[in-house]
């Protein structure tokens, strides 16, 4: 199938900052676990100064010549928050909501998601400020062009290897690889993931993420004695996470009876056709519309009493706000940072299990690990094979982290945070300090 090298009509519409909770930011989201998991391993305090700061933060101004024939200067920012187990690795978002704190935020997710599933990643992440849906692609392409080579310093197969996020896709990745390879004078496929598979993508990349989720709910609903055939599920989110996670849900027999994304959705007691969901979102670009169940609203679904809940759109749904009505059994967190740390405590008392973003998610991660494998090896897997190696991964992480929680019985996250700080750590000990 040919690469659909659009930017999607459908997009993650973030909260207007102001309306944030506290609690929501994200840099403190983080380092509150952060600091749990320290605490808990007690990591020694120079380590733990080390791995509070990041390592290189970039600001660069990013002058576009527009189609109007004006200049606009945008603000670009790439931060590589710890490097030291392998190059840096994250994505790339063009979003008006960029900020530093938040690119930085992002970056030590990605170091902690890495450590996770143990693929040999540091955590970076990028943006630029700009509304990228009220420009034409040959604005989008001038602005990622002119971005990458503010950053190029950093970039590399060897140090710092970007991926789509929020707003940009294939198209902008084959754009970052091309003006790095011109820089290079010979092309270097290896520099970004989440290429076109036509110049070194990697199969199975796309589906990648939701089949993360899948693998992870299987196992929490079989770690409480539970069947997939006949559990429920509801997923917030039918992008490219969520209905993949819906569809392989389905498929391993769930009975998936809500979706919903930015237009609210649907429930259905017998189960929706996620199919048919799917076909309608790729012919109306929402669920808008769409009769395969009773409308639902995207704070309903929250509510719902179902065994899983699969929270795969955005940032700090579940927060103080909504966290007491949850009732699901399992919640894989497919988005990240959908749950606030205020609402980790309140989840924690309802027994809720959660398996948490840096695990539940990171199956994106991991097959970006294997497209930069494929292209510096210049020999390519089978579907098959990526998505057994992806399952592997996915499964021998869940263990581990569910291990850690039951031996300091602490909940799937702080164990998460736990395994993957005293992971870096290990590494920082053994490489020690440069003076
Ligand atoms: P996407 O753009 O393909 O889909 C986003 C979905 O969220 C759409 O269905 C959209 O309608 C819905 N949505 C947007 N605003 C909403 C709102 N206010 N309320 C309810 N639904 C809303 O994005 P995606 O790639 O599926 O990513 C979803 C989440 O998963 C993000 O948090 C992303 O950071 C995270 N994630 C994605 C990947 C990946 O490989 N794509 C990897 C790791 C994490």
């Amino acid at each position: 199938m040919a690469s659909d090298l659009r930017l999607p009509t459908d997009r993650i519409v973030r909260p207007d900052k102001d309306r944030f909770l506290a609690e929501e930011n994200p840099f403190e989201a983080m380092m509150s676990r952060f600091d749990r998991a320290a605490e808990l391993l007690d990591l020694e305090p120079g380590l733990y100064k080390v791995l509070r700061h990041a390592e290189k933060q970039i600001t660069v101004s990013v002058p576009v010549l527009m189609d109007n024939g004006e200049v606009e200067v945008f603000t670009g920012h790439r931060v590589l928050y710890n490097t030291s187990r392998g190059p840096g690795k994250g994505g790339i978002r063009f979003d008006m909501a960029v900020t530093l704190e938040e690119v930085t935020a992002l970056a030590a997710w990605m170091a902690w998601k890495c450590a996770v599933v143990n693929i040999p990643f540091g955590g970076a992440k990028g943006g630029v400020v700009c509304d990228p849906l009220g420009m034409s692609v040959g604005e989008l392409e001038r602005l990622t062009r002119r971005y990458t080579a503010g950053i190029i310093s950093v970039l590399g197969p060897d140090s710092d290897v970007p991926a789509p996020d929020v707003n940009t896709n294939e198209r902008v990745m084959a754009w970052v690889m091309d003006t790095y390879s011109m820089h290079m004078r010979h092309t270097v496929t290896a520099v970004v993931t989440g290429k076109p598979v036509e110049m070194g993508g990697s199969l199975g990349r796309r589906e990648a993420t939701g089949r993360g989720c899948t693998v992870v709910t299987k196992l929490a609903l079989q770690h409480f004695g539970m069947k997939p055939q006949g559990a429920t599920v509801a997923v917030q989110g039918f992008g490219n996470v969520g209905s993949t996670a819906a569809m392989l849900l389905e498929r391993e027999g769930c009975k998936v009876v809500a979706i919903t994304d930015r237009a609210g959705g649907c429930y259905n007691k017998g189960g929706v056709d996620v199919q048919a969901a799917i076909q309608w979102t790729r012919q109306h670009g929402t669920l808008e519309g769409f009769t395969g169940g009773d409308a639902l609203s995207n704070d309903e679904l929250f509510a719902l009493d179902v065994d899983g809940l699969v929270p795969a759109a955005l940032e700090n749904v579940i927060t103080t706000r909504n966290a007491d009505k949850i009732r699901a059994r399992i919640i894989c967190e497919g988005a990240n940072g959908p749950t606030s740390a205020a609402a980790d405590a309140i989840l924690d008392e309802k027994g809720i299990f959660v398996i948490p973003d840096i695990l539940a998610n990171a199956g994106g991660v991991t097959v970006s690990y294997f497209e930069w494998v494929q292209d510096r090896h210049g020999y390519f897997w089978s579907e098959a094979e990526v998505n057994t190696r992806l399952e592997d991964i996915m499964t021998r992480s869940f263990h581990d982290v569910l291990k850690l929680s039951q031996q300091h019985k602490v909940n799937m996250r702080t164990a998460a945070y736990m395994l993957s700080i005293s992971r870096v750590a290990t590494v920082h000990r053994l490489r020690g300090i440069y003076a």
